[in-house]
């Protein structure tokens, strides 16, 4: 508050503002107004305030008050759903004693980031800066860190915050949080304000939710890894994948191609399982042991596989898929198919199989994740795109939406 009484605000003004700082944030986030280069949103330390409009009783009120030194990150937004991206500088949190400062170097692009960015899952906080696959260097750690030191590398996945005190929590899945973890970007942080992530040049995050990427891995290649990766490493330990367990994964997209890699390197006889035949190459390049189109398994591998993991957002014959698994096999999804799925509980029955989900993976699963990539030689096939249009990332986008990637983007952060 001193910075605004600094710029000539009466502190009976500033008590009109009213409310928490939190609040102020809150409003200010909902504006529409704000564009270009303008900071957009508001971060309070103890001595400074940057406030670039607020709602007063309803009505929208600009106000010329950026303090000079308040930390703001270029970052590509976009402005409001299915809007086109832009740059803009915007909030970075301030740096507390337990959190570090990442230099972003890449970022990946997750079919998530379109949903979220186009409105599909809920309605979305905007302006929105989508990215929860962040790999990049340290720039500046608090006082009280000890995980990481500057210069080292990191990278961080999809959340960025959680309670840390429930059962979940205390075991090491923070993703599973019984009381919400906190979204890497599009969510809100304890303290109300809204969450930013990757597609920028930097990130402020506590440093137990960043993971150390280890020496050798590409770090554009590795930054897939913090979503794409754990999201199918997680599942295929969980279900024991390994030397004498046969394993289909369905659909080689950005998942699919790195459980593919993950799958052969854990020891398992691997079969992708595609609508069409265009894939089979690359799959079998990546080190998968057959591919098949689901019409020729359904008709020719009945009782074949220990585990099949659903990568698609399609909807499925759940039944035809049942019928390839082996006695106690498991059909387990970490693709959402927009409709509810139905199957015959006799498919289920016969054979004592299993429909089961997955949802990313806990810190401490992730870091084992990617020491065990780093082990293989594991990273994504990606194409890298240069940022310095934006619209780039809205051509990125409708090319994932017609799986036409080859096989995952990510974004060199340097270019934004
Ligand atoms: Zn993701
Ligand atoms: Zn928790």
């Amino acid at each position: 508050m001193k910075a605004l009484l600094r710029k000539g605000f009466s502190s009976r003004r500033l008590n009109k503002l009213s409310g928490s700082v939190a609040q102020l944030v809150e409003r200010t986030t909902e504006n529409r107004e704000v564009t270009g280069s303008t900071p957009v949103g508001a971060t309070e330390t103890p001595e400074t305030i940057a406030v670039s409009g607020f709602s007063f009783n309803g009505i929208f009120q600009p106000l010329e008050v950026v303090i000079p030194d308040m930390t703001t990150t270029r970052s590509l937004i976009a402005p409001a759903t299915s809007a086109n991206f832009e740059t803009a500088e915007m909030p970075l949190r301030p740096l507390g004693p337990k959190s570090v400062k990442i230099k972003i170097a890449y970022s990946g692009i997750c079919h998530s980031d379109i949903h979220q960015v186009r409105g599909e899952w809920s309605a979305g906080n905007f302006p929105m800066v989508p990215g929860h696959e962040i790999a990049g260097h340290i720039v500046e750690v608090g006082s009280d860190v000890t995980k990481f030191k500057v210069g080292d590398r990191a990278g961080v996945g999809v959340f960025v915050d959680s309670c840390r005190e429930c059962e979940n929590c205390k075991n090491g899945f923070e993703n599973q949080c019984l009381n919400g973890s906190v979204g890497t970007y599009n969510s809100r942080h304890k303290d109300g304000t809204i969450s930013y992530g990757g597609y920028a040049h930097e990130l402020v995050v506590d440093e137990h939710f960043a993971l150390h990427i280890p020496e050798g891995l590409d770090m554009a290649a590795a930054a897939p890894l913090l979503c794409a990766g754990i999201t199918v490493y997680s599942p295929l330990k969980r279900w024991n994948v390994g030397p004498g367990k046969k394993v289909a994964i369905l659909g080689l997209g950005g998942l699919g191609h790195l459980a593919v890699k993950i799958a052969v390197a854990l020891g398992a006889d691997v079969t992708v399982l595609g609508h069409s035949l265009a894939k089979k190459d690359d799959a079998l390049n990546f080190g998968a042991h057959d591919y098949r189109s689901t019409e020729d398994a359904f008709a020719n591998l009945k009782g074949s596989f220990d585990m099949i993991l659903n990568t698609t957002s399609a909807d499925l014959n759940v039944d035809g898929l049942l019928s390839l698994l082996r006695m106690h096999g498991a059909l387990v999804n970490v693709g959402l198919p927009g409709n509810s799925q139905s199957y015959n509980p006799f498919s289920i029955i016969g054979g004592g199989k299993s429909i089961a989900g997955s949802n990313t993976g806990g810190i401490p699963e992730t870091q084992q994740m990617l020491d065990f990539c780093a082990e293989h030689g594991i990273v994504a096939t990606i194409e890298l795109l240069d940022a310095s249009n934006p619209s780039t990332i809205d051509a990125a986008y409708d090319r994932v939406v017609a799986s036409d990637v080859r096989y995952r983007f990510v974004i060199d952060a340097a270019t934004i």
